[in-house]
């Protein structure tokens, strides 16, 4: 299917302007949020409001919805300034610049109106809920419904869920109980307060602090059968169709500005710090970590930015590319704040050093949207079984 984004509203001076305030606001009050995210361990609501009310929470969505409707391309550059910001603030603008897709795909007129509208204009917060402990992630789920008339009686657990006891609604993937496989798996929107739901937030993670995550557990929870998205049948093509691929992207985007962070951390400190009459920024050995970093990062950059323009342009290798993407992504994300935070010797691993945050908050991205063997999987079928061997 071509995935051509519309950029009918899209004008190079006003985007120019856009990049330039997010920049300052990421070196200025998103650095004074992230102090106080990381000390009282919890990200305020103001927070939500101050990014919906500056507009960065509807960059990507089309102008019909109350979007900027920003190119993919374009609207990575910003995703890579917010993630040399706090991985929090992070989480939000990616989260609710993405989950818009999945649904909107999928929707009704009227669920448009009700969800997704909503959620681009910071109505409605939507949390999208697949990984469950007792399962793996995707064709294995075990959350499963009943139908009696038009309710569904949802059963099962989920974990890790993102936003999941802030949220409005969970975008939940479950099944048709008795189905295997992809057959029979549906995607609803489930209300956070359906009665039969057991919310609790999970403890403290190592990384991406403040942002909640949701143990949850539905017993018997009635579901519109008119909150379901597609049909029964389609809940892995909502989770996973059309949406991951853009989403892959734009994790890998947010590697790399989170490794331009740590680079830029571990430069300044190299410039500063002296030992045996010389500053760190003298000494080969350091240099050529520096010089890794830039490489490996640019590197990364530039196959990030190619797998989003061949996704725009409907490719019909953009999955792969998606998946390189993240892969490599990633992995040049380990590398970097490995080196950032050795150049900053002992004292980067006490808080609160910056690239001690920076070095938690990259763990996080070998999670998300897929780990690397799951990259290493579809890149596999892409190769060997698209291929034909
Ligand atoms: C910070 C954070 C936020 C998250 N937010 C959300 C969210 O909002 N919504 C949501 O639904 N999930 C969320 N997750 C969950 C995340 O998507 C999963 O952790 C990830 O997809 C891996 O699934 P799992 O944890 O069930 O690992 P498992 O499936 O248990 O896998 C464990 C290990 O085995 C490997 N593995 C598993 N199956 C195979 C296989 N078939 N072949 C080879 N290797 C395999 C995996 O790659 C992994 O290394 C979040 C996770 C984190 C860390």
């Amino acid at each position: 299917m071509k995935q051509l984004e519309r950029s009918g509203v899209f004008d190079e001076a006003s985007f120019a302007q856009l990049k330039d305030e997010i920049a300052a606001y990421v070196a200025g009050p998103a650095e004074a949020w992230a102090s106080r995210i990381e000390s009282e361990r919890h990200v305020p609501l103001e927070l939500w409001e101050e990014l919906r009310g500056r507009g960065y929470l509807s960059l990507a969505a089309p102008a019909a919805y109350g979007g900027r409707e920003i190119p993919f391309e374009k609207y990575l550059e910003l995703v890579e300034l917010f993630s040399m910001s706090h991985a929090s603030i992070r989480m939000i603008v990616h989260v609710v610049n993405g989950t818009w897709r999945a649904m909107d795909r999928f929707a009704t007129a009227a669920q448009r109106q009700r969800f997704v509208v909503p959620s681009v204009q910071g109505e409605i917060k939507i949390a999208f809920t697949l990984t469950e402990p007792t399962a793996g992630t995707g064709a294995d789920l075990r959350c499963s419904v009943v139908r009696d008339g038009d309710t569904y009686y949802l059963s099962g657990e989920k974990h890790l869920i993102t936003f999941g006891t802030i949220c409005d609604y969970w975008l939940l993937f479950a099944r048709v109980a008795g189905t295997r496989g992809a057959d029979g798996t549906l995607a609803l929107l489930v209300d956070r307060n359906a009665p039969g739901t057991t919310v609790e937030a999970m403890d403290e993670s190592m990384g991406v602090r403040g942002t909640d995550h949701a143990r949850l557990t539905f017993d018997r929870a009635p579901v519109p059968v008119a909150n379901r998205l597609g049909s029964e049948g389609d809940g892995l093509a909502v989770a996973l169709g059309g949406f991951l691929t853009p989403s892959r992207i734009s994790v890998a985007m947010s590697c790399v500005g989170l490794a331009r962070r740590a680079q830029e951390l571990a430069l300044a400190y190299a410039a500063k710090r002296e030992t045996f009459g010389k500053r760190l920024a003298q000494r080969q050995a350091i240099r050529f970590m520096l010089a890794e970093n830039a490489t490996d990062i640019e590197a990364a950059r530039q196959l990030v930015l190619h797998a989003a323009r061949q996704w725009q342009t409907g490719a019909a290798d953009a999955a792969k590319l998606s998946s390189m993407s993240k892969l490599q992504a990633v992995e040049m994300l380990t590398r970097v704040t490995d080196k950032a935070l050795q150049i900053h010797g002992g004292i980067g691993f006490w808080q609160p050093n910056a690239i001690e945050r920076v070095y938690r908050d990259a763990r996080a991205q070998r999670f998300e949207e897929g780990t690397n063997e799951i990259q290493k999987t579809v890149i596999a079928r892409e190769l060997i079984d698209g291929a034909g061997a």
